[in-house]
């Protein structure tokens, strides 16, 4: 619990406009796409670096929980303030300072909306691929301290091969700046890529260089329908085995299907029982070619059904329709536990067998979408949270899924992060003398265990 004093501290240091504590304006701040909920004493809304850096000298001296937050919609809780403590919002980190054509490089700061700037850089052609569905409400230092993925990964993989350097605060106070704004360069450690993916914990991030690469002459979207998810993620696999590596390449299973039917714009036959949406990029003959090679690929591989979006306002309803999926499929059961687990792609149709298996055995409903292309699927284990006899088993399903996930060769999380629903399945996956690595190099930025604590270490802060 943060004293008074100190919020009268915090209020002197940033005026009285940047700083909320007043029950009703916190509730925004409590929750994020997990939908748990935690209440934080108060809100910070620095405006630049020094301002973290003394909220964070001030939170060492008095020994309170920062908590850095972006658009808060991180699936593993890790913009949540489960200690309470301050969460410190970057709203206003949301310029875009520089787009450099030449350099191919953006310098933004982190509370910059992704869409905002994937539509800046688009404006000049040039294009930053990173997409994560949540893409208008997510920010850029929330995507580099998760290392978001999204759905051109599968070509142009994820934030983490985009970032060149950055401005961080550490825990401590210091600023610092890691990496570089040139195209490459090997100075000392990689701090840039130890604080990408540091989900918060080890530094505030507060601007970023990020690489930048020509835009696509052309797109052409395309979604084949399947019988069953075995045949459409075997599909995918039959995709790259022809060396073609399309820009997105993702999956809806039967269930998911029904909760965004309407938003598809057609009407898809009945006996559907998994989708596929496809993207490539490119010039355009090389797009067409491979728009071609895919269609007769689905349809050798037993699609039921294969469409070419002919307009571009019939691909964004397409794509919508996708990126609606994790919010629709509350339409099933008023909670979910979404998971988002990888394995290899050719292992993809022995996990959705599992999956199917798993539901029945617990009785549970799981839908399953993602980006097949990756062989990053997400994972929701429906239930109400009302329902005794379902939430006790919900914890049972997660480990077997994750046992059966890590029996393939994958790992239990593509792009979420651990954060807070994870920490208790991080050793399944990592040995305790890794753990243990993690945790000195947490306690060498933070010795006091300020920055974003309780989260991702299972059996420490
Ligand atoms: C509908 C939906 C679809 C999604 N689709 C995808 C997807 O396709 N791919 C994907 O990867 N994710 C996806 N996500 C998850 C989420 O959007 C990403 O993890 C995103 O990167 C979180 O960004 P945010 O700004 O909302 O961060 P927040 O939720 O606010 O925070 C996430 C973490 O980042 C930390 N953080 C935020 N800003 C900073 C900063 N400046 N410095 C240091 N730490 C910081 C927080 O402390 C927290 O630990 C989806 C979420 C939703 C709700």
């Amino acid at each position: 619990m943060i004293s008074d004093r100190v919020l009268r501290e915090l209020t002197n240091l940033l005026g009285p406009e940047n700083i909320v504590t007043r029950r009703d304006d916190l509730i925004p701040y409590a929750s994020d796409a997990t939908h748990l909920s935690y209440m934080p004493d108060a809100v910070a809304f620095p405006g630049n670096a020094q301002d973290i850096s003394r909220i964070l000298v001030l939170a060492n001296q008095e020994e309170f929980p920062v908590i850095p937050r972006g658009g808060g919609s991180g699936k593993s809780g890790g913009a949540l303030p489960v200690r309470g403590g301050l969460v410190l919002s970057m709203d206003r980190f949301n310029r875009i300072l520089l787009i450099d054509p030449i350099n191919l490089i953006a310098k933004v700061e982190t509370g910059v909306i992704t869409s905002v700037l994937q539509e800046e850089v688009e404006k000049l052609d040039l294009f930053y691929p990173p997409d994560p569905a949540s893409i208008k409400i997510c920010t850029i230092g929330g995507n580099v301290a998760e290392n978001a993925g999204g759905l051109r990964a599968v070509k142009y993989g994820v934030t983490r091969d985009y970032v060149l350097g950055m401005t961080a605060v550490l825990p401590t106070g210091e600023i610092i700046k890691a990496g570089v704004e040139t195209a490459k360069g090997v100075v000392g450690y990689d701090l840039t890529r130890l604080l990408v993916g540091s989900e918060g914990t080890l530094a505030v991030i507060t601007d970023v260089i990020l690489r930048l690469i020509p835009k696509p002459a052309s797109t052409r979207t395309m979604m084949a329908l399947f019988h069953t998810v075995s045949a459409a993620v075997e599909t995918v696999s039959e995709i790259t085995r022809h060396k073609i590596i399309p820009t997105a390449l993702e999956l809806m299973d039967r269930l998911c299907i029904d909760c965004v039917r309407s938003e598809l714009g057609m009407s898809l036959p009945p006996q559907c029982g998994a989708l596929l949406l496809i993207e490539v990029d490119g010039d355009k003959a090389l797009t067409k070619r491979e728009a071609e090679r895919i269609r007769e690929i689905c349809l050798q591989s037993g699609a039921m059904e294969f469409m070419a979006a002919s307009r571009k306002r019939e691909a964004e309803k397409l794509w919508e329709a996708r990126r609606n999926v994790s919010a629709a499929v509350y339409k099933l059961r008023p909670d979910k536990v979404s998971e988002d687990v990888v394995v290899p792609r050719s292992r993809m149709a022995e996990l959705s067998s599992f999956l199917d298996a798993l539901g029945r055995k617990y009785n549970l409903s799981i839908a399953a979408y993602g980006h097949a292309g990756d062989g990053n699927i997400h994972v929701n284990i429906l239930f109400d949270k009302n329902a005794p006899e379902e939430t006790r088993k919900v914890d049972e399903v997660v480990r077997e899924l994750f046992r059966k996930v890590l029996e393939a060769k994958g790992t239990i999380s593509g792009e979420h992060g651990i954060g807070l629903t994870k920490a208790p399945y991080l050793d399944m996956e990592m040995s305790r003398p890794a753990i243990e690595l993690m945790a000195r190099i947490k306690l060498a930025f933070d010795p006091k265990g300020i920055l974003n604590p309780g989260k991702i270490f299972p059996y420490r802060s």
